[in-house]
């Protein structure tokens, strides 16, 4: 368990604000998705979920293939594909790139995969400054926080909030009307964009067939990080990948409408190689940088790589009651929610926060709401029995093993059941209080556990079956 994890959530759970911010801001993502997908407005939307989900499996399944199309046609235009294993890898090449340019400020417009390898704190750490420029990323940058939620990181805040943070960190007025709160970070930024050597991107897509980095936005952001700066550089997940351009037309349809519930988001952008002959803007070199750090190992699965289908649209955090409840932040790494349960154990290790997979009430909501169709409780069941596993091979629980055994065998002898049901409704609601007043009983590991987060119900004074008989 990640150490500070039964804090956060204990955190989160007792504040109202933001139990509220929590509820109100992935209510309204549902209410917009709902409203997008509804009626006439995608009469094919099963069909595109389909689609989508059939595309992102050729392309994992084939994916070396799709690597090699994507490195031969960046290089086409004049860019350069470079392959890195994990954070270390990817920091190493923009700092020996940013030192060969003599680059200092870098404008970064948001990217989960460089939160995940924790860019910002590398470049930092050797003095480059590295901006958001998004305007939830802003915010939480200043507030020097992770992101709450996969496209709106900002989620768990009030615009008093972030008035506070920019009183405290820009050093100007507190501003709470959320219109002039983005007039003071776009001017703010807009001095960034002019002054920066590089601009980092992710990507949404990268597309095998032509080598293009297709970036959705909605703040125009993302644009002017990858021309205004002379370098531009997108780093992506080696998942990003769709064969075609023409399959755009399924997943840009998806995308807006299960993220934010737009048809389609204000601007995307087709990024594909340097600066042009002839052409007025855009950067003067070009870098795809794939990111493997750890997607390898699902390809070997043939269920689980249905992991790497994700688009991050986060329609499945908005939809999941227990994301609803407990917050991004109670999640240990930068992905939360339903896939963050899927993926982070598959990448890190079941043994290091083998509760992720348990968080989550297998309603389904999420397999309901995936555009890309990832079947999230399977994977979730078949982790819980990886991290079973895990704890049998490390000999740990043996006690709850010893309960599970012992509920096992009585669930396969109907006749002991039944006469357990009969003992514990002779003993009535007066023998539910004396065994849950009991020291002994209440001191076992397992009971007291249990007991931390339950009730423990006296027995009912008739058992299901005696009153379905006398019925
Ligand atoms: S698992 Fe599906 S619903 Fe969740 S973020 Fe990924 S694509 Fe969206």
């Amino acid at each position: 368990m990640a150490a500070n994890h039964p804090e956060k959530l204990s955190t989160t759970l007792a504040d109202a604000n933001l139990q509220l911010a929590i509820y109100a801001g992935t209510g309204r993502l549902i209410d917009h998705r709902k409203n997008a997908i509804a009626g006439d407005l995608l009469p094919d939307y099963e069909d595109l979920r389909t689609h989508a989900n059939l595309l992102k499996k050729h392309t994992i399944d084939n994916l070396d293939y799709y690597l090699e199309q994507v490195e031969q046609n960046v290089a086409a235009h004049g860019g350069k594909v470079v392959f890195c294993n994990d954070g270390t890898e990817v920091a190493d090449f923009i700092l020996n790139l940013a030192k060969q340019r003599g680059a200092k400020l870098i404008v970064k417009s948001k990217s989960m995969t460089t939160e995940e390898l924790d860019l910002n704190e590398r470049l930092e750490h050797h003095d480059l400054e590295a901006v958001e420029t998004d305007l939830g990323e802003y915010i939480i940058q200043l507030a020097g926080v992770k992101p709450y939620h996969i496209v709106a990181p900002a989620l768990h805040m009030t615009r008093y909030d972030v008035a506070d943070i920019f009183t405290d960190k820009l050093g100007i007025e507190r501003e709470v009307v959320p219109e002039k709160q983005t007039m003071i970070a776009r001017a703010v930024l807009r001095q960034k964009f002019l002054a920066a050597d590089i601009g980092i991107t992710g990507a949404n897509f990268v597309v095998a067939d032509s080598g293009a980095v297709v970036v959705v936005e909605n703040e125009g952001n993302a644009r002017l990080t990858s021309s205004a700066p002379k370098i531009h550089i997108a780093v992506a997940g080696i998942e990003k990948l769709i064969p075609r351009a023409q399959d755009l037309s399924v997943f840009l349809k998806l995308l807006g409408r299960s993220a934010t519930g737009q048809a389609l988001t204000s601007y995307t952008s087709f990024l594909s190689g340097p600066r042009r002959q002839g052409e007025v803007d855009g950067p003067e070199e070009f870098y795809l940088i794939l990111v493997d750090n750890g997607r390898t190992k699902l390809l070997a699965d043939p269920d689980r790589r249905q992991s790497l289908y994700c688009i991050r649209c986060g329609a499945c955090l908005n939809h999941c009651p227990v994301y609803r409840k407990i917050g991004g932040h109670s999640y240990p790494w930068v992905y939360s929610g339903p896939i963050g349960a899927v993926i982070t154990p598959q990448f890190h290790g079941v043994g290091k926060d083998p509760w992720l997979p348990f968080a989550s009430s297998l309603c389904g909501a999420c397999a309901e709401v995936c555009p890309v169709k990832i079947d999230i409780p399977k994977l979730l069941l078949d982790l819980r029995a990886d991290v079973t596993a895990h704890k049998k091979e490390q000999g740990e629980s043996k006690m709850e093993r010893f309960a599970f055994q012992v509920f096992a065998w009585v669930m396969r002898h109907p006749r002991v059941y039944a006469l357990g049901g009969r003992v514990a409704a002779a003993f009535g609601p007066k023998g539910g209080e004396w065994l849950s007043s009991a020291p002994w009983f209440l001191n076992v590991a397992p009971v007291r556990g249990w007991l931390s987060q339950r009730d423990l119900p006296p027995p009912a004074a008739k058992s299901f079956r005696q009153i379905w008989r006398e019925r």
